[in-house]
């Protein structure tokens, strides 16, 4: 049951990812808008958000992708089909070959992995460190990557070290990369290239471009877009010869569709407890991870706020596989349809089939209204994983 195009959302299967491609294209248009006002590139950063059906439209407004490995990299390459931008904590001796014919900037994390790595990379490839800043904003630590003993990225002290111990390796690189944002607004960006500037600045001359990294909330209601655009076009104006990459994930799938899911039975214990077909543990991983509480459509946060409470829990046997305690106007029966908010980005690309649950359908509801059921998954996807 692939690519079947329906106009009725009650025959989707249950769970159903739905990603709303009108959703998506204005995230498009917005970051196109900066990418041209500013005079810079922007990079889809496939961690997290990956769903290739979608890459036809992406591809009209965004130069490529930027990938963690080489599976991201052939995905890019293969799919995407823009520029491809790899980046790894540390490359694997086996695959690196393959990713430098595919790619067109390497960024390494160290430089002990550019030494490494040297003499197999093509001459087409571009080269690029990754620097920590050193600028340290983000509060959830499973998101900082400038936090304190972080392995990403290599700080001042190291890269003067560095220098000493591979003399003429800074030669071979063309940029500079830094990641130290998440879902964060232009003002901790300026403070992180205040930093990084700071830093590294006196390298800057030798270089061709910079890259910004992701985390840069742009398409989130509150962000100051036109003050982003000013500060870019500032850099551009300082540092005519340096090219800009910025590399967004959750920008491009921010608040692009919901997870849709349903109630298959209701149990009591001290509460009422509906279990769904859609589990925190498989389908919605940052709910656990993060932790956050997903928003469901009709239904408050606030288990008190309304007349009817419950609990979701997953169909696994996993007894954290809980969701959250929501309240509803209306008592739920088995059958309801339990829809979340906003499960695009870094929920696909983050699923398990722990449990031997199957991995939520992937849904594209077009421009003109219709579903298109995209990927469904079942016991050979289970089974073949292990
Ligand atoms: C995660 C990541 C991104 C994307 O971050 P978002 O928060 O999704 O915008 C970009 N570049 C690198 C190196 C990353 O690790």
């Amino acid at each position: 049951m692939k690519n079947i195009t329906t106009n009725q959302q009650q025959i989707l299967p249950s769970p159903s990812y739905v990603c709303e491609e009108s959703l998506l294209l204005n995230n498009l248009k917005l970051l196109k808008k900066v990418q041209e006002e500013a005079d810079v590139s922007i990079l889809l950063a496939l961690k997290g958000f990956s769903l290739k059906s979608s890459f036809d439209l992406c591809r009209q407004y965004l130069k490529g992708c930027c990938a963690s490995g080489l599976n991201e990299a052939l995905l890019a390459y293969e799919e995407f089909k823009g520029e491809v931008h790899t980046y790894s904590p540390a490359f694997k001796p086996n695959e690196f070959s393959k990713i430098a014919e595919i790619s067109n900037h390497i960024v390494f994390n160290s430089f002990a992995q550019l030494n490494l790595y040297k003499d197999d990379v093509k001459s087409h490839n571009s080269l690029g460190l990754r620097i920590n800043p050193e600028y340290s904003s983000v509060e959830v630590d499973l998101y900082n990557p400038c936090g304190v003993y972080s392995r990403l990225g290599i700080t001042k002290e190291q890269f003067l070290k560095g220098l000493e111990e591979y003399p003429n390796n800074l030669e071979l690189i063309s940029g500079f990369h830094f990641h130290a944002l998440c879902e964060q607004n232009f003002d901790v960006l300026e403070a992180v290239f205040t930093k990084f500037e700071e830093n590294f600045g006196e390298y800057f001359k030798d270089l061709k471009w910079l890259n910004f990294g992701g985390g840069h909330h742009i398409t989130r209601k509150d962000y100051d877009v036109a003050g982003l655009i000013a500060f870019l076009k500032g850099i551009r104006a300082k540092y005519p010869h340096l090219k800009i990459y910025l590399e967004p994930g959750e920008a491009v799938g921010w608040k692009t569709g919901y997870l849709e899911s349903t109630v298959l039975d209701i149990v009591h214990n001290g509460i009422d407890i509906a279990i769904l077909d859609a589990s925190a543990e498989c389908h919605m991983p940052d709910t656990l991870a993060m932790p956050y509480k997903a928003e469901i459509r009709g239904a408050s946060q606030d288990p008190s706020e309304k007349a009817y409470s419950y609990r979701f829990g997953g169909n696994t046997c996993l007894a954290g596989d809980i969701i959250g305690d929501y309240s509803f106007d209306k008592p739920l029966k088995v059958g309801d349809k339990i829809i979340f908010e906003d499960m695009i980005h870094y929920t696909m690309v983050k699923t398990t089939t722990f449990n031997g649950v199957n991995l939520p359908s992937i849904v594209i509801k077009r421009c003109n209204g219709s579903y298109e059921i995209v990927t469904n998954f079942g016991y050979n996807d289970f089974k073949s994983r292990i």
